[in-house]
């Protein structure tokens, strides 16, 4: 499997460009986020060593423990539901949180990063299919928790960040990506204080070109560069 990881890193990152120029956008707009989730550190330093940068994962101890162990030029994206009482773990390590869908939750990351000393950057997840069982808040409540999220010190919204459902097809989840990008804009001209709505986190493995194509500034691509996940192994 020696080169596996490079060949797919370069095919998605040739897939990203070709999606950029069918969109007419500039390919340096779009950041791939190697989501290593469940992978062993040889292999993200394999990525790494291609010139991968930015790493996602979606468990505090995790993304902990492998921050720890690789280069410290790495961008990790906390991209996976947060737990309030972990947020002390991680506040400092995580370049970006993506999962923030609750004033709770972003007034512990606003406590934490101020005992530290910092500013923590983060997205506001959005449940842009209404799916039950996905977190996010629902599209007509997220400029109202962004104003209230805006107050809090400490802490700075970069933007938005949807999971789209698991589909076969991936023009089927086209609208939602729209309705994300569409959402940044309409809560981009409202001009809120502290509020900076460059951000869009959308696609994965299955669908990541539709979302650059739809506007995305972060795609997540786990399967396609590393491989399946295989759960019991870990
Ligand atoms: C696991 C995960 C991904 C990557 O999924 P793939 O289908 O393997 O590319 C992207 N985003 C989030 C939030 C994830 O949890």
């Amino acid at each position: 499997m020696a080169g596996q990881i490079r060949e797919n890193i370069r095919q998605t990152e040739a897939n990203i460009r070709e999606a950029c120029v069918r969109a007419g956008r500039d390919s340096q707009e779009v950041t791939l986020i190697a989501v290593s989730k469940t992978k062993p550190v040889a292999m993200l330093q394999e990525a790494y060593d291609c010139g991968c940068r930015h790493f996602g994962e979606n468990k505090v101890q995790e993304l902990a423990e492998k921050y720890g162990q690789l280069p410290k030029d790495i961008k990790w994206h906390m991209i996976g539901h947060l737990q309030r009482n972990k947020v002390k773990y991680i506040v400092d390590k995580a370049y970006l949180i993506h999962s923030v869908d609750s004033l709770r939750l972003a007034e512990e990351i606003s406590k934490e990063a101020g005992k530290k000393g910092i500013t923590a950057h983060i997205l506001v997840e959005v449940n842009i299919a209404r799916e039950e069982t996905k977190f996010g808040i629902a599209k007509e409540e997220a400029e109202e928790l962004i104003r209230e999220i805006a107050k809090l010190p400490s802490l700075r919204v970069e933007g938005l960040m949807a999971i789209a459902p698991y589909v076969e097809n991936p023009e089927k989840n086209r609208q939602y990506f729209e309705d994300l990008y569409h959402l940044s804009v309409d809560i981009k001209e409202k001009n809120i204080d502290n509020i900076n709505m460059s951000v869009l986190s959308m696609g994965m493995t299955g669908d990541y070109e539709v979302a650059v194509e739809e506007g995305a500034t972060y795609v997540r691509v786990g399967t396609g560069i590393f491989g399946e996940r295989h759960y019991d192994a870990v």
